[in-house]
């Protein structure tokens, strides 16, 4: 199997979408751990202050653990409150602890308040351009974001280049949608230009149903080349393995959520980033 290309500058993701249980997090977590196995470096920042990223990444995460809180609110560098994940080779974890939720309020009053996270992200001395930071850049940072739209995600849409929005093949899939986008456009006007809808997942499909089927045709109609191809099957094994601090990555390598989740960092990195 030849070895993935490592893409030129850090790439960021922004993975959000206001719907919850909509496979965000699932999809956070695994497509950074394939990209992890597959040889790149990785960074995840866990902006849910639920930190169910943490969890699967089997990172601590209990009140009074450096976390993305401190970095956000405090200003504290970001390298000082990442650790390395057990779970897999590569891969770095900046875990959120329930103050994050108070952070939506407390935002409010600081200055630059929306642009605290790409501070944060973009003076970490491993993201940049491969000239500028040294051999342990990190190839890939993927952003879990909370369930809302509220200054959280804005921080995440401001720190971005690229969004990648979960679908879940169900009913209902494409509502909320109009407003995320308008949201999009919003900061890319206002914000941050540089940020570009590169990917769309469809998540939970389940094959055997022509609702999902059907789905999974309307979103492609709507985003075309933005969907990746591979999709994410619903499968039992991808839901039982953050209960064991674990992606289904390293809990059951060889199933079919695994396999696709792979398949779907493979075609992530070698689409490339959006010119
Ligand atoms: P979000 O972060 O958007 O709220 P999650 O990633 O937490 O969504 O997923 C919601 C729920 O669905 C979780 O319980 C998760 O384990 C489950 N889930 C996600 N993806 C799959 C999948 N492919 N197959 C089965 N269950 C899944
Ligand atoms: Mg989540």
């Amino acid at each position: 199997r030849p070895a993935l290309p490592r893409p030129e500058g850090t790439r960021i993701f922004v993975v959000a979408n206001q719907k919850g249980g909509v496979g965000k997090t699932t999809s956070t977590v695994n497509v950074a751990a394939a990209l992890g196995q597959l040889g790149q470096r990785v960074l995840v920042v866990d902006l849910d202050p639920q930190g169910n990223a943490s969890t699967a990444l089997g990172v601590e995460h209990r009140r009074g653990v450096a976390s993305t809180y401190d970095a956000l609110v405090d200003g504290v560098p970001l390298a000082e409150v990442a650790s390395p994940s057990p779970e897999v080779d590569n891969l770095m974890v900046v875990p959120a602890t329930i103050d994050l939720a108070g952070a939506e309020i407390e935002l409010v009053s600081v200055v630059a308040r929306e642009s605290r996270l790409r501070k944060a992200i973009h003076g970490h001395p491993q993201v940049g351009a491969a000239a500028e930071a040294g051999e342990d850049r990190f190839d890939y940072v993927l952003i879990d974001c909370p369930p809302s739209l509220g200054l959280l995600t804005l921080n995440a849409l401001v720190a971005g280049n690229e969004m990648m929005i979960p679908i879940q093949a169900e009913y209902y899939a494409l509502e909320g949608l109009g407003q995320l986008l308008e949201t999009v456009e919003m900061v890319k006007a206002h914000l941050n230009p540089g940020l570009d809808v590169s990917t769309i997942l469809v998540t939970m499909y389940d094959a055997r149903t022509r609702l999902a089927a059907g789905v999974a045709e309307e979103v492609r109609e709507h985003f075309g080349d933005q969907v990746l191809k591979t999709t994410i099957p619903r499968s039992v094994r991808v839901s039982e393995a953050p209960s064991y601090g674990q992606t289904v990555m390293t809990y059951d390598p060889g199933s079919p959520g695994a396999l696709s989740y792979l398949e779907a960092a493979r075609e992530i990195a070698i689409k490339g980033a959006p010119s």
